[in-house]
This record gives C-alpha cells, structure tokens and sequence, in this order.
C-alpha cells in the first residue's frame, strides 16, 4: 500500500468514536433545551428524567405520562442503548456482581455492585482501559481504548439501581448508597465527563439519582493539576488518593505518573483537598509481599500521614494476570498496620470482595473470554 492510500484510508479518530448523546450527559437546562428541539413542551424533560433517574426505565413503552405519539422519538434520541450487558459474574451468594459492559463501538468496561448490610456500593468504570501502565493493575496492562461519555459512566449506576429496585440482588429490594469510581481507568484523566457523573449522581431526583455526595469517591493515581482543580468545584465527595508507595524511588515503578508529580506534591494537593472539602483523604495503598510492606515503610507512610485529615485504606494485593508480586504476609499486614497506628493515623483493610470473579481491585480487565476460574450457576 502506497502512503498515500494510507491518508484516504478512514482512520478511527476520536470524533468517530464518541458515544451517542443521552439524557444523563446533560444538565438539566440542556435536557429541556434538547425536548424542545424535538418540537416537544420543556416539561417533557423532567418527565423523561424523572423516568431515568428515580425509575431507571429506558422503555418508551413504559413512559405512560408521555403521548403515545412521541414517546418513541424522544426515546430513541434521548434514551440512546448505550451500554449492553455482555455476560455477569456473581459471587458471595449474589451479593457481589460484576457485569461486563459492551458499548456502542465495541469497548468493553466492567462494574461492580457489592451489597452489604447496610450499603450498596457501585463500583464504576470511567474509562475503557487505563493510560497509566501500574504494573501490579490488570486494567494498566491493556492501555486505554477511550474515555467513558458522562452517559456511559451513569448507566452503570442506574443499571445497579434497576437491579436493586426489582429486588434481584439478595436482600429484598433496595437503592445503590454509594458510588466509587474504582473501576477502570483513570477518572482525572477523563475529567469532564466524570465531573458531569458526579453531578448526575448526586443531583436530587429527577434532576440526578440523589445519591450524597459524601457517599461518592473518586480516587485518582495523582494527577495534581486536577485534583487542584477538583478542589475548586466546592464538591463534598471523598478523594482517595492511590499512593502505594512513601518514597519516590518505590512509587516511580509502582504508580508510574510518579515520575511526573512527585509523593509531596500529590500529598500536598490532596491536603489543598481535604481543607476545602472537609473530608479525610483516603490513601490506597495494595500491600505487596517484600515490595512496599516493609515496617520502615510504614513508618514512613505514618511520618508523611499524621496529623493529617487522612485515612488509610490497605489493600491486600489482589493477584492478576502474569504479575509476580503476591500479597504481603499476614504477620506483615499486621505489623504495617500496627506501625500506623502508632503514629495516630487511622487505617483499615480493605476486604476483597470479588476476587473469585477478578471483580476486585485492579482485576478489571474486560475481557470477553470466559473466566478463569469458572462462572458459577446463575442463581
Ligand atoms: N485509576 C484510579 C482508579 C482505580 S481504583 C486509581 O488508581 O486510583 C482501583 C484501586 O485498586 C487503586 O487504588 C489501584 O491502585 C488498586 N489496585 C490496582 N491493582 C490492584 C491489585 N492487583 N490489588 C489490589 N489493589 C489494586
């Protein structure tokens, strides 16, 4: 093929690529803006909202306030099918389901609904893929496919609610309390739209699902210059910053972005957080067998940490795909904790919901093949 064949070729840009528009990418002055350049009254928005966000029904046929006649268009041009569930894995007798998503052009994207006894949390994807190459994360090993639109991130949410709601998660009917953008990909790299999830997550219904904000966390790698930014949205949402490492050398192998935005900086920012939100900072960190579980490091981690709005959040390193690092040793994990402790920061671990089902942290992968370790009977 000659080079210039190649510039008529259609390449797959990003334009291309851009997920339908759809009710939950806008806010409410845009909603009524898009059903009146259908022809239709203002109004019609709240009455389609109030379908999508407090009944989680994208079923024209079930909009029975909407006249017969134009149901259909505003559906199909408001309500477009964004995300199509490609297989579900579940776990903890029901309680735990991972669905793996497959949207318009082919991407692949999974969530995570994890039902407690007195929460339910979303654990939401944000991007196809992740652009920063963790090593020890089985999403940073593929690379990022795309950014999720506002919709797209949404519709996982709603897609648990309307789980919930019809009472097919064990434990009778219910609501999703709280969403964690600890899915995949990278949700400061895909600022606007997440910050457009936020929204409709947290808006009060019809506008939004009315999901508190204090029960939203978004957690970043690092990215400094949008967490700064994030700051200044006057948001109440829980940052959780994944620090994995107290020193540099460490996190410029674990957490690679490192090498741009130093553990100061990150921390410094994410304090600039803490001060406007009023809310602890929750620190990530996976414990990885005689890699980052040293008690020196603990100490370290505890100097950096104390005194400061902050809680630690350990997590037993989850094991992925043709990664040699395991999880730290028990007797480690307690005497990492014990090490905190001491130094008056507040620190619990995280427990592993999912990992027969690679629904735990950084096992997202999104791949179409079965699982490893088997389906189990739908219930
Ligand atoms: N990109 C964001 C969102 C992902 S959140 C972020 O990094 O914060 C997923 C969390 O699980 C992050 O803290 C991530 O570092 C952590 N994680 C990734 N791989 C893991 C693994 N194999 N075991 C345990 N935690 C892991």
């Amino acid at each position: 093929m000659t080079p210039q064949q190649i510039t008529f070729l259609p390449r797959p840009g990003r334009a291309d690529r851009r997920p339908p528009r759809h009710l939950a990418d806008l806010d409410p002055a845009g909603r009524r803006a898009a059903v009146q350049d259908l022809g239709e009254p203002a109004f019609r928005a709240t009455q389609l909202s109030r379908h999508y966000f407090a009944r989680y029904t994208d079923d024209p046929a079930a909009m029975t306030d909407l006249p017969t006649a134009s149901r259909d268009r505003i559906a199909e041009v408001l309500l477009p099918k964004l995300l199509i569930a490609d297989r579900e894995l579940v776990c903890d007798g029901g309680t735990t389901r991972k669905t793996l998503w497959r949207t318009f052009d082919g991407s692949l994207v999974e969530s995570v609904l994890m039902r407690y006894p007195d929460r339910v949390t979303m654990c939401v994807s944000s991007q196809a893929g992740c652009g920063m190459a963790c090593p020890f994360c089985a999403t940073g090993q593929a690379g990022l496919t795309r950014n999720l639109s506002t919709a797209e991130i949404v519709g996982q949410v709603v897609a648990g609610g309307r789980l919930l709601a019809a009472g097919q998660v064990p434990g009778g009917s219910g609501r999703v309390s709280n969403v964690v953008f600890m899915g995949m990909g990278e949700p400061l790299a895909n600022y606007k739209a997440v910050l457009g999830a936020v929204r409709r997550i947290t808006d009060q219904v019809p506008d939004g699902l009315g999901i508190s904000q204090r029960s939203v966390t978004v957690s970043t790698v690092g990215l400094v210059p949008a967490i700064e930014r994030l700051t200044g949205e006057g948001l109440s949402v829980t940052l959780a910053v994944s620090l994995h490492a107290p020193d540099d050398e460490l996190r410029d192998t674990l957490v690679p972005v490192n090498r741009r935005w130093r553990v100061a900086e990150v921390l410094a920012a994410a304090w600039g957080y803490a001060a406007v939100a009023g809310r602890r900072v929750s620190i990530e960190y996976a414990l990885i067998r005689d890699i980052n579980d040293q008690p020196w490091r603990a100490d370290l981690l505890g100097d950096l940490l104390a005194g400061h709005l902050v809680h630690v959040n350990l997590i037993p390193l989850n094991p992925t795909p043709g990664s040699i690092w395991t999880a730290s040793r028990p007797s480690a994990q307690r005497e990492f904790v014990r090490r905190l402790e001491a130094h008056g920061v507040p620190v619990t671990v995280r427990d592993t919901r999912g990992r027969e089902i690679d629904g735990a942290c950084g096992q997202l992968a999104a791949s179409a093949r079965p699982a490893p370790h088997g389906n189990p009977p739908a219930p």
